[in-house]
């Protein structure tokens, strides 16, 4: 038996019959990029994340570039963000000619901490970038004032968090509507994924919706016509069939995942594993929607040796945070300049998550945790 960490096979044949009609339907027009399938996504989106403006773009990447170029950000310019994250969410940065600035992350939410943002603004902060990783919402209400008085721009990464809330003074906010730009990505694995690469980013105003619009097909307003250089960036309208679908499905998904991590904190109780496990907290407030499953776990390496012995396939995101990668050893940062995010580095451990997961292979993931730490026990 082999447990997966994820499962496409599982979700397409929930939907398969649907996606083959959306792609038919776009086959018969002949329009393949751009075109009213994107704009009706682009509609659909935006109505579902409460964001008057919605663009799409090919990546989650690419959705970042944009939105930091939209924001005016270029060489000289600092950009505040979180060390634990994926690559994308600082090379957006540099690929600009800015800075990245890393503030420390939160050991229980892994999110960045919003003291630490505080401490990060200098007079040349021109954007911050907040990560929702792993589904979670950051403590948006908590970012300090600075950011709004000085009029630094807000780029969430919302790549990891469709759908993800925050409750705060009674209301309700998704990621992506937090008065700034939210970026995300549709790649495949994401929750809700495309069948290839694409992405899009949100905004509050007109005329950043038209710069995006712009900067996405090379900076022309009108064909042929750059009043600035812009990207190759568009959605293909394929891509935008398949996630007008999907998208009809992501509540269901999503309360399926969270069914998923239910079930797995129940199994680490049960099995008394709370000591050597700290499962995934979730931040009071929050609709955790489950993207990964990331557990600190005690001798991390070798359980994750024992779980493949086993075929139960689990991930490390991220084994080397972006502060000390080797290409932005220019920002000047070094072991021990962000402890958590470091320390976290070498606990995590990602656990098979999908909306399909049985509850019978979520007991042999956690039966065969338990067995791992129960040797350790009897060797010492
Ligand atoms: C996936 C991801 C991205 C990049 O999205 P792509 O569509 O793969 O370009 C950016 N930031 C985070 C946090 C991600 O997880």
């Amino acid at each position: 038996m082999t447990i997966p960490s994820f499962d496409l096979k599982r979700n397409y044949a929930r939907v398969e019959s649907e996606i083959k009609e959306a792609i038919d339907r776009v086959l018969s027009s002949q329009h393949f990029v751009l075109g009213p399938d994107v704009a009706a996504f682009e509609s659909e989106a935006a109505a579902y994340l409460e964001t008057p403006y919605a663009v799409g773009c090919a990546s989650g990447s690419d959705a970042l570039v944009l939105a930091l170029m939209a924001a005016g950000v270029g060489p000289g310019d600092e950009v505040i963000t979180s060390p634990f994250s994926f690559f994308a969410t600082a090379s957006c940065i540099t690929r600009l000619g800015a800075k990245p600035v890393f503030a420390d992350v939160e050991p229980d939410s892994y999110n960045i901490s919003m003291e630490g943002v505080a401490r990060a603004v200098t007079p040349r902060t021109k954007a911050f970038i907040p990560v929702h990783l792993f589904g979670q919402l950051c403590k948006m209400e908590e970012a300090p004032d600075a950011l709004k008085d000085k009029k630094i721009a807000l780029v969430e990464d919302c790549a990891q968090a469709f759908g993800a809330h925050r409750v705060h003074d009674g209301k309700i906010t998704r990621g992506g509507a937090w008065g700034g730009f939210g970026c995300f990505s549709f790649f495949p694995t994401k929750n809700l994924g495309a069948y290839g690469d694409a992405g899009m980013v949100t905004c509050f105003n007109e005329s950043d919706a038209k710069e995006l619009s712009r900067l996405r097909v090379h900076g022309a307003a009108e064909t042929y016509i750059h009043e600035e250089v812009g990207l190759n960036s568009r959605l293909d309208s394929i891509q935008a069939a398949i996630l007008r679908v999907r998208l009809k499905k992501i509540e269901t998904w999503t309360e399926e995942r969270r069914e998923v991590a239910r079930r797995y904190g129940l199994l680490f109780a049960e099995r008394g594993l709370e000591g050597p496990i700290t499962p995934p907290s979730e931040t009071p407030g929050n609709r955790h929607t489950y993207h990964q499953y990331v557990v600190k776990a005690e001798r991390r390496d070798e359980l994750q040796k024992f779980l493949a012995g086993r075929g139960i396939v689990t991930r490390v995101y991220y084994p080397l945070p972006l502060h000390l990668q080797p290409c932005f050893a220019s920002a000047g940062y070094k072991q021990g300049s962000l402890p958590v995010a470091e320390s976290l580095c070498g606990q995590v451990l990602a656990l098979p998550m999908f909306p399909e997961l049985l509850s019978e292979e979520q007991e042999a993931v956690v039966s065969a945790m338990a067995e791992f730490y129960a040797n350790l026990k009897s060797r010492a």
